[in-house]
C-alpha cells in the first residue's frame, strides 16, 4: 500500500472512532486469521449491576456486610466493583434509608426489585457513560480501607474497621483472626513475627479492631484458606446458570454473603461473532469468570471456543498457543487483566472505556464501546492492503 493510502486508511478509521497506533498495525491486520475475545466489558456491556445479596451468615446484618463490601471494592477498579459500589449507595443511601442504622429485610427487598428493573432496562443506556463516577458522587458513606490488595482475576482485600452491625467470632476464629493482626502490627513495628514478643500486647501500640474482607471468586477464597460451603455453594451454581457473576465475601475468616452480578451482552456481540466467521476468522473468548458463566454467555453468542478462569498469564498464553503455525490473532479487551494478551497478541484491539493499561498495551483503540470496530478495523486493514497485491 501507499502511504497515501495508510493514511486514508487510518483516517477512515479514526472517524469511525477507531485509533489506530501505527502503519505497521494497520498492515497486520488483514491478516488476521483468530479473533480473541475478552468477556466482561468487552462482549458483555461492562456495567454489570447486583441482582441480589443473599447473606448466609444471621451474625452479621445485611447493612454492615455491604458497608464492608463497599469499603473494599471501593479500592478496585474493576467493573464488578462498580457493580457493588452502586448497589452499596443506592441500598445504604438511597432516600428512604431510615435514621437506624439497621435497616429491615423488607426495605432491602424493594432495593432489590429495584436493581432488577435497573439491570434489565436501563443498563443498555447506560453502556456509553463512564463507570461508576467516584468524583461526581458522594463517598462520604465509604468506610476507609487499610492495605486494599487487589488480586486481578481474582478479587481484593483488605483491612476495614467493623462497624456495630458486625460482632466479632468467638472461639478459635476469633483468635487467629487476632493474632494475624498481631503478627500483622508486630512486623510493621520491626519484630519477629514468631518471637515470643508477639504473645505480650506493646505499651502504646493500639488495638486493632479491623477485620480482614475479602471480596472475589473461589480462587480468591482458596488463596485465603477459605472454601465454599456446600450451602453458598448451591446458591451459585443456580446464579451462575442464569449467566450471574457471583461475589464472595468474606468478613474475618468467614464467607458470609455472595452477591449475584449480572452484565448483560452487548447487543451487537452476536452479529459481530458471526460476521466474522463469515471471513472465514474463528472466534475465541477467554475470561477470568467461572466456567459455569463463560458457558452460559458463549453459548448465547455462538462462540464455540471458550477459556474460563483465566488468569492475566492464561489469557496471554493461550494468544501465544493460537499463534502456533503462524498465524496471526487479535485480542480485544478492555482490562488491566487483558493488558499482557493485548501485548502478546498480534493485533491488540483495547476498548477505548477500558483501563490505561490496556490501552497502552494494544494498537487499536476503539473510542466507541461498539465492537463493530473490530470488523471496521479488520475490513479497513484488508481494503488497503489488498488492493496492491
Ligand atoms: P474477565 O476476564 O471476565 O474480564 P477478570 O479477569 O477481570 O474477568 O476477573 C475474573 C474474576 O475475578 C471475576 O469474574 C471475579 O470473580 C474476580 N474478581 C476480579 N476482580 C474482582 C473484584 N474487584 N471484586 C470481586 N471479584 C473480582
Ligand atoms: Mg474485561
Amino acid at each position: 500500500a501507499t502511504p497515501t493510502a495508510v493514511m486514508v486508511g487510518t483516517g477512515v478509521a479514526a472517524a469511525h472512532g477507531v485509533l489506530i497506533k501505527g502503519a505497521d498495525a494497520l498492515e497486520r491486520a488483514h491478516k488476521v486469521q483468530t479473533v480473541v475475545f475478552d468477556k466482561t466489558g468487552t462482549l458483555t456491556l461492562g456495567r454489570p449491576a447486583v441482582l441480589e445479596m443473599r447473606c448466609f451468615d444471621p451474625q452479621v446484618s445485611e447493612h454492615e456486610v455491604l458497608e464492608l463490601a463497599a469499603a473494599v471494592e471501593h479500592a478496585s477498579e474493576h467493573p464488578l466493583a462498580a457493580a457493588v459500589m452502586e448497589y452499596a449507595e443506592r441500598v445504604l443511601t438511597g432516600p428512604s434509608r431510615p435514621a437506624s442504622a439497621e435497616r429491615s429485610r423488607e426495605s432491602l427487598d424493594l432495593d432489590r426489585e429495584d436493581s432488577l428493573h435497573w439491570g434489565s432496562s436501563a443498563a443498555p443506556s447506560m453502556a456509553t457513560t463512564p463507570r461508576f463516577g467516584r468524583r461526581a458522587r458522594r463517598t462520604d458513606w465509604i468506610r476507609m480501607v487499610r492495605d486494599a490488595e487487589p488480586n486481578p482475576g481474582k478479587g481484593i482485600k483488605g483491612w476495614v474497621e467493623p462497624g456495630p452491625g458486625y460482632s466479632r467470632p468467638k472461639g478459635l476464629v476469633a483468635q487467629q483472626e487476632h493474632r494475624q493482626v498481631q503478627n500483622g502490627w508486630a512486623s510493621l513495628m520491626g519484630f519477629d513475627s514468631n518471637s515470643q514478643q508477639q504473645q505480650q500486647r506493646q505499651p502504646g501500640i493500639p488495638e486493632p479492631r479491623e477485620v480482614r474482607v475479602v471480596a472475589g471468586n473461589k480462587h480468591m477464597m482458596a488463596d485465603e484458606g477459605m472454601s465454599v460451603p456446600a450451602e453458598v455453594d448451591d446458591y451459585m451454581r443456580k446464579m451462575e446458570d442464569q449467566c450471574c457473576t457471583c461475589v464472595i465475601l468474606a468478613i474475618g475468616s468467614t464467607i458470609t454473603a455472595v452477591l449475584a452480578i449480572s452484565d448483560p451482552i452487548k447487543p451487537e456481540a452476536r452479529g459481530v461473532v458471526a460476521a466474522l466467521g463469515k471471513r472465514g476468522i474463528a472466534c475465541h473468548m477467554v475470561t477470568g469468570d467461572n466456567w459455569r458463566v463463560a458457558r452460559a454467555i458463549s453459548s448465547q453468542l455462538g462462540i464455540i471456543n471458550v477459556m474460563a478462569e483465566c488468569l492475566p498469564a492464561a489469557k496471554a498464553a493461550r494468544i501465544r498457543e493460537l499463534q502456533q503455525g503462524r498465524k496471526l490473532v487479535a485480542m480485544v479487551g478492555d482490562g488491566v487483566n487483558d493488558a499482557p494478551a493485548l501485548a502478546a497478541a498480534d493485533v491488540g484491539i483495547a476498548l477505548g472505556s477500558g483501563t490505561d493499561i490496556a490501552l497502552e498495551a494494544a494498537e487499536y483503540v476503539l473510542m466507541r464501546a461498539d465492537l463493530e470496530g473490530v470488523l471496521l478495523a479488520l475490513d479497513l486493514s484488508r481494503a488497503t492492503f489488498n488492493r496492491i497485491r
